[in-house]
């Protein structure tokens, strides 16, 4: 019985062999090319394409950057997302600038900020279990043999968190394990650049807006911004401006009580070009931490009993 072919019918094996060819030279062209250590050349940053032969063969003192951030409210001007892109922006551009001395993971996109959950659209996570999954992925990086792993905070409330995680990782693995809020490392320079007062800087704030206006400025509508300064000028021990060392005493209030629609700052005097700035001060302070922890020494237990 012959069959006649029908219009619309699949393609042969010789027109889908073509297709497959073009499809493979489209990949290859998205692709960035792959290099290896063992070619004098620089092993790729990023730390999911590396292959697994690759981490065998890859440098161990090359410092491992976590970004670890939160997927909450940024007030009515910015997306839930603006802690893992300001975070990433920092890593990633500690590897563009130090292309042969780190590798950025995938970040964690989840937090601590149950205190923020009155705002829709936040997840969190309970401090135990972040401290759990975080040193769960420096112990698994220590398994695999490298010894310097540098956890970038981006999220202000996950600072004590990664800080503990930080040291039960040197305690449980006894490699080098760092934790760090990016705003501390470069704190001095940006109150040079900033245009707020003191209280303009905490969340979704002038720092936070003018970075991700730099990044992506689709993204943030300073039309729905209000100026949310809520520092008080008479207290001697409250602070929570990133910029300005942080309190003496800490209380973290429900965050609905504390600002009527999620930012506590001032996100109007923000711009691209000082967001700019902000980003290259983290940037490069980061990539001055890095440089310090790739010297740090490894150092030797003496168990004195
Ligand atoms: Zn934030």
């Amino acid at each position: 019985m012959s069959r006649s072919p029908k219009s619309g019918s699949a393609p042969t094996s010789a027109e889908a062999g073509t297709e497959n060819t073009e499809n493979r030279v489209r990949r290859a062209r998205r692709t960035p090319q792959k290099t290896t250590e063992f070619a004098g050349a620089l092993m790729t940053t990023d730390y999911g394409k590396l292959t697994w032969e690759e981490v065998r063969d890859a440098d161990k003192d090359r410092v491992v950057i976590l970004n670890v951030s939160a997927t909450e409210d940024h007030g009515p001007h910015m997306p839930l997302d603006t802690d893992t892109v300001l975070g990433m922006a920092v890593a990633n551009g500690v590897a563009e600038a130090a292309p042969d001395e780190v590798f950025v993971m995938p970040p964690v996109p989840y937090g601590f900020n149950e205190h923020h959950k009155d705002f829709p659209g936040v997840i969190w996570i309970q401090p135990e279990t972040l401290i759990a999954f975080v040193t769960d992925i420096t112990k698994s990086l220590a398994h695999h043999g490298f010894r310097r792993i540098l956890l970038l905070n981006s999220h202000g409330s996950n600072h004590p968190v990664l800080d503990l995680a930080a040291r039960k990782t040197v305690i449980e693995t006894g490699i080098i394990c760092v934790s760090a809020s990016y705003w501390n490392l470069c704190a001095d320079r940006v109150n040079e650049i900033r245009k707020s007062e003191v209280g303009g800087i905490a969340h979704a704030g002038e720092f936070e807006a003018a970075m991700y206006m730099h990044l992506q400025p689709e993204h943030v509508d300073l039309s729905k911004a209000a100026n949310q300064n809520l520092h008080d000028p008479n207290t001697k021990f409250f602070n929570l401006d990133l910029a300005k060392g942080g309190g003496k005493a800490m209380l973290m209030r429900w965050w609905s009580e504390a600002s009527p629609d999620g930012t506590m700052g001032d996100p109007t005097v923000a711009t691209p070009e000082t967001g700019a700035a902000f980003l290259r001060a983290a940037v490069e302070e980061t990539t001055a931490l890095v440089r310090e922890i790739r010297a740090l020494p490894i150092l030797t237990r003496t168990d004195h009993h």
